[in-house]
């Protein structure tokens, strides 16, 4: 007997959406939506994929090669150019994975590979580029189309991100937006061929140079001890670094609408890290694209659910990066459409869907809780390794709901 498949519409292309598409896509049909064109890709800069998602990737497949993935062996944390702290983090043992850096362009790129290549895994998803969701009925699960059409489906999957258009339409109030941090990340991706040629006579400092990184992320301290700081790790087949460079915000005008695109001044950040050392802003100099992004997040929302649509990623939690788990949450989010199992009924959704919000409430509140301890930017290292069982020892829904019902 054949079990019947679920219409679902997954609104955004991010990493959420996309991963959620992937999972998937073995026992429904799926569509996504996307307001941008197929090659919307959120920046060139990094990302660190942590263990919790490397084990949810790779039980679909995701192949690190194809986006550049560098494992990343430890943290180390350095104060006027010495090695402060060292912590070796064995996750691969400890958790059953690694965390990987890589180029966010090249991560949504393999996403997107998974979710649209010929698989054995069921149907292509269908993808729906220039697709702008202007409206929703969350009980009937139908979609507006910018240009006026409707779509309909069992679920609505609303991954449209930090500033979800259709956040406060499932909530049905206008009160929830994100609020800015107070932090401004300035984010560069630089060549070690391009960082050597800018160095000229320096070498490269001991965070970069191959024989004394060994794939380590690097935490760079402000030697005047102010909250500013540095976090750079090897990405693209360890052939570029990321940098991200950490101030307090100064006060800004600027609406939090501006997204991650929004491109940064490069006088205005070598100007903020010129006491990092000649090295680091000869490297700076390199930088061809820098972005700039005042740091937001999202307080905890009443509810994910409504009828048959469901928040998930930024859209229902967005995080600052103090401790790296904003888009390890939304991978984590997309995960739990494993209930969603082959012979659910469009009568069952509703109830799937509530018991999918609950579970992952519970989790990213008190990620994001422990995040925002470190906005002050003090201790962000030791408290990822405090929180490492928190963060890196989960291992998906199923595992959550018996760990839940154990505690109960
Ligand atoms: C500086 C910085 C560094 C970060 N570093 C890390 C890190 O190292 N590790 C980590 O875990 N997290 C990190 N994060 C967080 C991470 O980037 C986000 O959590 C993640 O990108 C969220 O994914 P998403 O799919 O929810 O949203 P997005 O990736 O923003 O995707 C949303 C998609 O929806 C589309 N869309 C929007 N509105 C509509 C609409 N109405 N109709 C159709 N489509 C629509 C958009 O075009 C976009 O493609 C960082 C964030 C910042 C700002």
């Amino acid at each position: 007997m054949t079990t019947e498949r679920l219409k679902i519409i997954i609104v955004g292309s991010g990493l959420a959406g996309l991963t959620a598409a992937r999972i998937l896509r073995p026992h429904h049909n799926v569509t996504v939506y996307e307001r941008g064109s197929a090659s919307v890709a959120t920046g060139g800069q990094g990302i660190m994929i942590a263990p919790n998602s490397i084990k949810i990737l790779e039980s679909i497949n995701f192949d690190r090669a194809r986006a550049g993935g560098v494992p990343i062996r430890g943290i180390r944390t350095y104060l006027n150019r010495e090695v402060k702290e060292e912590v070796s983090m064995g996750f691969k043992s400890r958790f059953g994975a690694d965390s990987v850096g890589m180029k966010r362009s090249d991560f949504r790129e393999e996403l997107l590979r998974l979710a649209t290549e010929d698989l054995k895994e069921g149907k292509k998803v269908y993808m729906k580029y220039g697709g702008a969701v202007t409206g929703l009925d969350c009980e009937q699960g139908v979609v507006e189309l910018a240009d006026g059409s409707t779509d309909s489906a069992d679920v609505v999957i609303i991954a449209d991100g930090v500033h979800s258009r259709l956040r406060n339409v499932l909530l049905e109030s206008e009160s929830y937006a994100p609020n800015k941090a107070g932090l401004t990340c300035y984010r560069v991706a630089i060549s070690t061929k391009d960082a050597q040629q800018s160095l000229n006579d320096l070498p490269l400092p001991h965070w970069w140079e191959p024989s004394t990184c060994q794939n380590r992320t690097s935490l760079i301290y402000a030697p005047d001890g102010t909250p500013r700081f540095i976090t750079a790790y090897p990405i693209c087949n360890e052939t570029m670094f990321n940098l991200s460079c950490l101030v307090r915000s100064t006060p800004s005008t600027r609406p939090t609408t501006e997204s991650w695109h929004a491109d940064g001044d490069k006088a205005q950040m070598i100007s903020a890290f010129q006491d990092f050392g000649e090295d680091i802003t000869r490297i700076l100099d390199a930088a061809s694209e820098i972005k700039v992004w005042e740091l937001q997040d999202l307080s905890t929302l009443p509810t994910w659910t409504r009828g048959r649509a469901i928040l998930i990623g930024d859209a229902a939690h967005a995080m600052t990066p103090m401790q790296g788990q904003g888009a390890n949450m939304s991978i984590e989010d997309a995960e739990a459409f494993r209930l969603l199992t082959p012979g659910t009924t469009r009568v069952d959704v509703p109830a799937v869907l509530w018991k999918i919000g609950e579970v992952r409430r519970k989790r990213v509140e008190r990620v994001l809780e422990e995040t925002r301890k470190v906005h002050s930017t003090v201790g962000v290292a030791e408290r990822m390794f405090k929180n490492a069982d928190l963060y890196y020892g989960y291992n998906g829904i199923v595992d959550a709901m018996e760990r839940e019902s154990q505690e109960a």
